[in-house]
C-alpha cells in the first residue's frame, strides 16, 4: 500500500541529457516516499543517443523529442523492442511544443540552453502547466510574453538558477512593500583576485578555471565577466517584477550564501547551502512542499568557512554594465546582449578574440541594434511578440559573427 499523501507528478524533462537534466533525473530517483514522478516526457539534442536511450529505458516516457531529426536513427538502434514501440517520437521545429502539450505534464522542468527553450516555457505556461526554470533565455529574451503568460493562466513558475530560487524561498507571500532589496551574490570568477591590467589578456584555460560551481564553458565564461550575472539580474526583474533600483549584486567567493533580501525595517535574510545544483531542482520538483533527504549536507562548523562579501568593482568587470543597461531598456536589447554575448564567448574559446574584446563586442552590437531601430519605425519595445524577439536574437548573432577587434 502506499503511504498516504503521495503525490503522483506527471514530469516532462527538456534537455534531459545535459547537466540541468542529469542532475534532474538523480533527483527524481533519490526523492522520498512522499513525492512520486512519472516520466511523461524527454527532450534531448541527440548528440548523446547512449545516455538518452538508457534514460528512455529506465523511465519508459511515451513521448521523446529530438532536436536534431538524423539522430533520430542512431537513437531508436539503440533501443529495446519495447521501448521502442511505447514511445512515440518528435522531431523538428515544433517538436519541444508538441512534447508540452502530447505528454500531458503537470510540472516541465526546462534545462534547454539558448533561446530556443523560450517556446515550450510559453507553450507549458499557457496550458497551465508549472514549470521549474533553468533555462534563462526564456525571461533574459522573453521576460515580458513569459510574465503575461503567467497572469492569463494558473501555472506557476519555479526558477531553478541557484540564486532564484534562494531568493524565490526567501520572498515567499512577502509583500513587495516589505522587501527594500534583492542582493544576487556571485563568485566573481576565475579573474576575481588577477591583476586589473592582466585580465584582458586572459586566456580561455584561465578562464575555465572557475572557482566554486562546475559548469558548462559559456557560463563558466560569463562567470568571470559578470555577464552571467546581468543575465540573472534581469531574470530576477522578471521573476519577481521588482525594479532594477531595488537589485543589486554583491561578490562573496565562497558561493555559500545564494540570496539575501533586505527588508525594510533593515532585517536581512540569507539563504545558504552547499553549491550543488540538485539542491535548487529538488526544491522546484517538491515545491511548496521539502523533501526531507539532503543531498549535500552543508556543515556550518566541520569546515570553519569565513563568509566574505565585498563590493562590485565596475572597472574589473565592463560587460556588466552593459547587459544590465540593455535590461533597463527592454524590449528586445536584452535579446540582443545575450545573443552577442553568447557569440562573443564562442569566439574567445576559439581564441578568435581576446578575453578584453568581449566586452567591446557586446558594446559595439547593442549600439548597431540601437542605429538599426532608431532608423526602421519598428514595434514600441512594449508590444514586442515572440518573433520579433527571436527575430533580433538572429540578427545580433549574425552581426556578432562579423564584428573585428580594432587593430
Ligand atoms: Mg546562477
Amino acid at each position: 500500500m502506499k503511504p498516504t499523501g503521495v503525490k503522483r507528478r506527471r514530469l516532462c524533462v527538456l534537455g534531459s541529457t545535459g547537466s540541468i537534466g542529469t542532475q534532474t533525473l538523480d533527483v527524481v530517483r533519490a526523492l522520498d516516499a512522499r513525492f512520486e514522478f512519472e516520466v511523461v516526457g524527454l527532450a534531448a539534442s541527440g548528440r548523446r543517443p547512449d545516455e538518452l536511450a538508457r534514460q528512455i529505458e529506465e523511465f519508459r516516457p511515451g513521448w521523446v523529442a529530438l532536436a536534431r531529426p538524423d539522430a533520430l536513427q542512431a537513437l531508436q538502434e539503440r533501443l529495446s523492442p519495447n521501448a521502442l514501440k511505447a514511445t512515440r517520437f518528435l522531431v523538428g521545429d515544433d517538436a519541444l511544443e508538441q512534447l508540452v502539450a502530447e505528454s500531458e505534464p503537470d510540472l516541465v522542468v526546462n534545462g534547454l540552453v539558448g533561446a530556443v527553450g523560450l517556446r515550450p516555457t510559453l507553450a507549458a505556461l499557457e496550458r497551465g502547466i508549472d514549470v521549474g526554470l533553468a533555462n534563462k533565455e526564456s525571461l533574459v529574451v522573453g521576460g515580458p510574453l513569459v510574465r503575461r503568460a503567467l497572469e492569463r493562466g494558473s501555472a506557476k513558475l519555479i526558477p531553478i538558477d541557484s540564486e532564484h530560487s534562494a531568493l524565490f524561498q526567501l520572498l515567499q507571500g512577502r509583500p513587495s512593500v516589505e522587501v527594500a532589496r534583492v542582493v544576487l551574490t556571485a563568485s566573481g570568477g576565475a579573474l576575481r583576485d588577477w591583476p586589473l591590467e592582466r585580465i584582458p589578456k586572459a586566456r580561455p584555460e584561465d578562464v575555465l578555471r572557475h572557482p566554486t560551481w562546475r559548469m558548462g564553458p559559456r557560463i563558466t565564461v560569463d562567470s568571470a565577466t559578470l555577464v552571467n550575472k546581468a543575465l540573472e539580474m534581469i531574470e530576477a526583474h522578471w521573476l519577481f517584477e521588482l525594479p532594477y533600483e531595488r537589485l543589486d549584486v554583491v561578490i562573496h567567493p565562497q558561493s555559500v550564501v545564494h540570496g539575501l533580501v533586505e527588508l525594510g525595517d533593515g532585517s536581512w535574510l540569507a539563504h545558504l547551502s552547499e553549491p550543488d545544483m540538485r539542491i535548487p531542482i529538488q526544491y522546484a520538483l517538491t515545491y511548496p512542499e521539502r523533501a526531507a533527504r539532503r543531498l549535500a549536507p552543508f556543515d556550518l562548523t566541520g569546515t570553519p568557512i569565513a563568509l566574505e562579501f565585498r563590493p562590485l568593482e565596475r572597472a574589473r568587470y565592463p560587460a556588466f554594465g552593459l547587459v544590465v543597461e540593455a535590461g533597463r531598456r527592454g524590449g528586445a536589447y536584452p535579446a540582443v546582449a545575450n545573443a552577442a554575448d553568447e557569440v562573443a564567448v564562442e569566439r574567445f574559446l576559439r581564441r578568435e578574440i581576446a578575453f578584453g574584446d568581449i566586452p567591446r563586442l557586446i558594446e559595439a552590437v547593442l549600439a548597431a541594434y540601437e542605429s538599426a531601430s532608431l532608423a526602421s519605425s519598428g514595434t514600441p519595445p512594449d508590444q514586442l511578440d515572440l518573433e520579433d524577439v527571436l527575430e533580433a536574437d538572429r540578427w545580433a548573432r549574425a552581426r556578432a559573427r562579423l564584428w573585428k577587434p580594432p587593430s
